[in-house]
């Protein structure tokens, strides 16, 4: 196969959305990019299977005078989410869904790697197809598994998320946090249940775990920068059995969002400090247990950055949006604390949110996407 046209483009994207799989279970999207992959030009190109990950796949493009390796990583993966939107190519697999444009991002890879499997890169470069990005930590797997040594290890990475409320095609990022860190933390409180018309011989959980609910919401108003700011929700709370009966045991979960690793650590321990008072004031048992799933933040690295938003300001095929950052999380953040890198939006323009059944990104920033993320590898590798 040769250059892919935008008809090609589409036509991949619409199978790719039509056949939508959950995290770790990407077996179909990883046949299906392999194929594609098969069908571009193989000489400069060598693919690699992770026999530990088997729905991942990476590919490694031989640049013609290598100064560096550059990463670029697309997560595959879709959500549980029933598909609402009508379109004549909704998803085939019930109850599964790309609702946070993950068809996007592959086709908007394979299209780069296409480019570049047709015109030969100056530096070498891995194209890292992801599994598992919504959870179980793909990226990170991924690192741990020792994917990414040797030759096989970028010396900087890229990569995007779509955006529905930026113009189609529409490039955006910022410098520092582009999306925040996630830790998710549980919070037993265990006292004693009872009769409800003898608190004397009970302890009662119900009202620890307001009062611990109601000091909870003094650390982000009182312990945080309110210009770097932080959020702690915890949005589920399971205590008692009946209204007769005093609750000897109360379970709080939540999550806490940081835009630095060292935001987040902060916050961890002034919650461990509100957790242990009001323990203590209640007479209880505490026991607290955070990340289970966490995602750490992506934290955009400085000169990387700086020239990618460079790039992106004076090239005339590129519309760029300087962006805020989100609270929501990324698993990317864990591989760009470990390798520099910049981590952008792409817009695709949509009423509809991320991760919702409606979502319909415009196809249009397929193209666009890639022809601007195609001319700022070869500005970066010429530079
Ligand atoms: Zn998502
Ligand atoms: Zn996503």
């Amino acid at each position: 196969m040769s250059q892919l046209n935008k008809e090609d483009l589409i036509h991949i994207r619409r199978h790719l959305h039509e056949y939508p799989e959950l995290a770790m279970h990407e077996t179909a999207t990883h046949d299906y990019l392999l194929k594609t992959i098969e069908s571009f030009n193989q000489e400069y190109i060598e693919i690699k299977a992770i026999p530990d990950l088997p729905t991942a796949l990476l590919v490694y493009v031989n640049g013609s005078d290598p100064k560096r390796t550059i990463g670029y990583r697309t997560d595959i993966d879709a959500l549980p989410v029933t598909e609402q939107t009508g379109l004549p190519f909704s998803s085939k697999n019930a109850g599964v869904m790309h609702a946070c444009g993950h068809d996007i991002h592959m086709t908007v890879a394979l299209g780069v790697l296409n480019w570049f499997t047709e015109h030969q890169p100056r530096d070498n470069m891995i194209f890292f197809f992801q599994p598992a990005e919504e959870s179980e930590n793909g990226g990170k797997v991924a690192y741990e598994l020792g994917v990414f040594k040797g030759k096989w290890r970028p010396d900087e990475f890229y990569g995007l998320h779509d955006n529905p409320g930026l113009p189609a095609g529409a490039i955006g990022c910022r410098m520092g946090t582009l999306f925040a860190g996630t830790t998710e933390v549980n919070v037993d409180l265990i006292g004693k249940s009872g009769h409800a018309a003898y608190p004397q011989n009970a302890n009662d959980m119900v009202v620890a775990a307001a009062e611990f609910i109601g000091q909870v919401q003094t650390i982000v108003s009182r312990s945080v920068d309110p210009i770097e700011g932080g959020v702690i929700t915890f949005g589920k709370l399971d205590a008692g059995t009946i209204r007769n009966v005093i609750a000897g045991k109360a379970r709080i979960e939540g999550t806490i969002r940081g835009l630095t690793q060292k935001m987040i650590e902060h916050i961890v321990d002034r919650l461990k400090m509100v957790a242990n008072g009001v323990a203590t004031s209640y007479g209880a048992e505490v026991n607290i247990q955070f990340n289970q799933g966490g995602y750490l933040p992506v934290e955009n690295n400085d000169e990387l950055t700086k020239r990618f938003i460079e790039f992106a300001k004076q090239d005339p095929e590129t519309e760029f949006v300087e962006t805020e950052p989100a609270m929501t999380g990324e698993d990317f953040g864990y591989l760009l604390s470990k390798i520099p890198g910049t981590m952008f939006w792409l817009g695709v323009d949509d009423t509809s949110q991320l991760h919702s059944a409606t979502l319909n990104p415009k196809e249009s920033s397929i193209p666009k996407g890639i022809n601007s993320i195609t001319r700022f590898l070869e500005y970066r590798m010429n530079n």
